[in-house]
């Protein structure tokens, strides 16, 4: 199994010779840190001004990393990843919502894609819980601040629109994903989200799965406090490294306290590992969602499997990549009959940017996801012109 990543005909079976030429120099300019600057600094500028950036986002960077600005522009994609056995999880991005209406109109479009899920043979859907309300608010919430009657009256809406999509995704069978964000906020989440898998994961899988950020040292207490405290429910844990560390140092320095995030990579990597094994061991009560780009967690997860007898297809476990990225891993994962999917973010270009600014500084970080990507997609475009 060891070789299984290495094979670029699969992983690039979808892409046109000239998709592969197209990615290639993007992410070398990626590693220049050309776009990312572009993005990071003066995007939102050049937006505001009405510059006619958003054609060269959408030719480039968006192209590679999201799907469409609608549902019916991803279809194409959607279909042809269902053909090699690769599901589709909807992600439609909006960040920065403020205001009540906001937040019901994000709530009646997750139960959309809900729908459309079902109807499309999705088995996933996934939400970033502050899309579902203010970012103040869920800060305040982590923080144990009392909250004024407003704020109650806010919090209240929060949770019925966390119970009505978790309500709603379970009737129609469709498994809920919820992101993790930022340390000052994830208190809030994972407590929220937490009363909902008592409430709604009562069955033999788990219809709610929270997102785990191995980044933060303090994670292994944590998942083992609520494997050991786990009552009559399943739990669900997507399992990430985590994508906001350098605004997570710099606030905790700002802010005088201690950085939640490991010192080292390679601090954050056995900490994951750990997860991996932990929940593994307890996988009569645990559904686990491997959400990773990294081949030696991604190994170790079928070694796990292979440990503890579990089938490639059993519901427990689940392997999933962002779309543009990581293709070695899922698409050889998917041939081999292993339950696999891609994130696929949609959305008008504009929302989409603070995902694109993530996923330019994670590829850019030197060790980052660049060097992989490259490596395998100018190895297969060797192989093509061979
Ligand atoms: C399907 C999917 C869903 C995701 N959902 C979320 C989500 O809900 N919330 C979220 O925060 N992220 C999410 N991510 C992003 C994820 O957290 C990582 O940023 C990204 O996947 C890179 O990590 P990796 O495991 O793929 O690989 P690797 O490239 O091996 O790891 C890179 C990661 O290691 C960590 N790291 C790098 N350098 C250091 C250092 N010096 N010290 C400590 N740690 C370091 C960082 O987390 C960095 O992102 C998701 C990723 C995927 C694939």
């Amino acid at each position: 199994m060891q070789n299984l990543f290495q094979n670029t005909e699969v992983a690039y079976s979808l892409k046109k010779t000239s998709q592969i030429r197209k990615s290639i120099f993007l992410f070398s300019l990626i590693t220049k840190g050309f776009l990312v600057k572009i993005l990071s600094n003066a995007t939102l500028f050049f937006l505001k001004l009405g510059l006619p950036i958003k054609w060269l986002l959408k030719a480039t960077i968006y192209e590679q990393f999201c799907g469409g600005a609608s549902i019916s522009e991803c279809s194409g994609i959607i279909k042809r990843m269902k053909k090699k056995n690769v599901f589709s999880i909807l992600d439609y991005s909006i960040e920065s919502l403020e205001t009540e209406k906001d937040f019901d109109n994000a709530f009646e479009k997750k139960l959309t894609i809900i729908k459309l899920s079902k109807e499309n043979d999705m088995p996933f859907s996934v939400f970033k819980p502050t899309s579902l309300g203010s970012y103040k608010l869920f800060k305040k919430k982590s923080s144990n601040e009392i909250l004024n009657d407003n704020e109650k009256s806010n919090w209240f809406n929060i949770e019925k629109r966390f119970d009505r999509i978790f309500e709603y995704a379970r009737k129609m069978k469709v498994k809920i994903l919820v992101d993790a964000e930022e340390y000052e906020v994830q208190n809030a989440i994972d407590e929220l989200v937490l009363k909902m898998m008592k409430r709604y994961n009562t069955g033999n899988e788990a219809y709610i799965y929270n997102t785990v950020q191995l980044y933060r040292w303090d994670r292994i207490e944590y998942l083992n406090k609520l494997i050991v405290d786990r009552g009559n429910f399943r739990l669900g844990f997507k399992l990430v490294r985590g994508a906001y560390m350098e605004k997570e140092r710099q606030q905790a320095k700002e802010n005088d306290y201690q950085s939640p995030i490991c010192k080292t990579k390679e601090a954050t990597d056995n900490n994951f590992n750990e997860a991996l094994r932990l929940l593994f061991n307890n996988i009569e009560g645990v559904d686990i969602f491997v959400a990773s780009h990294n081949e030696h967690s991604n190994y170790l997860v079928l070694e796990m499997m292979n440990k503890h007898s579990i089938e490639n297809k059993s519901n427990n476990v689940w392997f999933c990549q962002l779309y543009g990225m990581g293709d070695n891993i899922t698409f050889n994962l998917s041939k081999k009959g292993y339950n696999v999917a891609k994130i696929l973010p949609f959305g008008p270009v504009k929302n989409l940017i603070p995902y694109l600014i993530r996923r330019a500084q994670e590829n850019s970080s030197v060790g980052g996801q660049t060097n992989r990507e490259l490596k395998y997609l100018k190895k297969e475009l060797l192989r093509r012109n061979n």
